[in-house]
């Protein structure tokens, strides 16, 4: 039974630019390919899943611009594991779907999306959401919530507090996000008829009525998305 691991990678990462390289001509490196101690956070990440002996090959979405540059890089770390590159859609979902259509598995193969902005995440996480997956068709990796979640309404000035939902209720998801192909393909699929654009494949998953369970992931396990979460990712690093 094959496990395939799909990396969305394909986005501009516009909240990562600083004001001044959105002022300036230059347009700014895509986030997956900041630097972290000298080595782009894509590379972090696929080094995590390359040390997983459960994971039988990866496929990335790229920006088109990006697929060369980026396989001459990866000739340089001598991954073992087949490494495909496919080119990314308008949002993750769709460079998702790219690299679903790109792969071959059987319907009880695993597959697993995981963000190329979350570096972090552990040989033990990667092998806790397989599991699960195996177990019950659909996991994602989450962490309880800490801080307590307010449904709110838009002002002018701000927001106002509609709601407040039980802390106990709530998971913050995570990355990996693991499902057998079938489950996942169906829930594409049906995405796609009925026009439906889904922040994480989770969702996706839910809508098609499959149950999705969940393992616990790690504080650690930040997707870098804002400068501010470089710094706390140099911190990490640093540990
Ligand atoms: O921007 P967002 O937080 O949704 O990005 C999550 C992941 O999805 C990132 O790894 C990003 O590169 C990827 N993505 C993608 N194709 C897009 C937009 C985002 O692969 N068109």
């Amino acid at each position: 039974m094959k496990v395939v691991v799909i990396i969305p990678a394909a986005g501009l990462g516009t909240r990562m630019a600083s004001a001044a390289s959105t002022k300036g001509k230059k347009p700014a490196a895509s986030k997956q390919f900041t630097e972290l101690a000298g080595t782009p956070i894509l590379i972090h990440t696929l080094r995590k899943f390359a040390a997983s002996v459960e994971v039988t090959e990866i496929c990335i979405a790229l920006r088109g611009n990006e697929i060369d540059g980026f396989r001459a890089r990866l000739g340089t770390e001598g991954f073992k594991k087949t490494i495909r590159l496919v080119e990314g859609g308008e949002h993750r979902q769709q460079s998702v779907a790219h690299a679903l259509a790109a792969i071959s598995a059987t319907p009880d193969d695993i597959v697993l999306v995981h963000d190329a902005v979350r570096p972090f995440v552990t040989v033990e996480i990667i092998r806790d959401v397989i599991a699960a997956a195996r177990k019950y068709g659909a996991a994602i990796a989450g962490v309880p919530a800490t801080d307590t979640i307010k449904e709110v309404q838009r002002t002018a000035e701000g927001a106002v507090i509609t709601a407040t939902i039980p802390r106990e209720r709530i998971v913050m998801a995570q990355t990996p996000q693991g499902f057998r192909y079938d489950v996942l393909k169906k829930a594409f699929d049906e995405a796609t008829a009925d026009g439906f654009i889904g922040t994480d494949e989770a969702s996706l998953v839910e809508r098609s009525g499959h149950e999705v369970a969940v393992v616990m992931g790690s504080v650690r396990n930040i997707k870098i998305t804002t400068p501010g979460d470089m710094e706390l990712a140099e911190f990490y690093l640093g540990k």
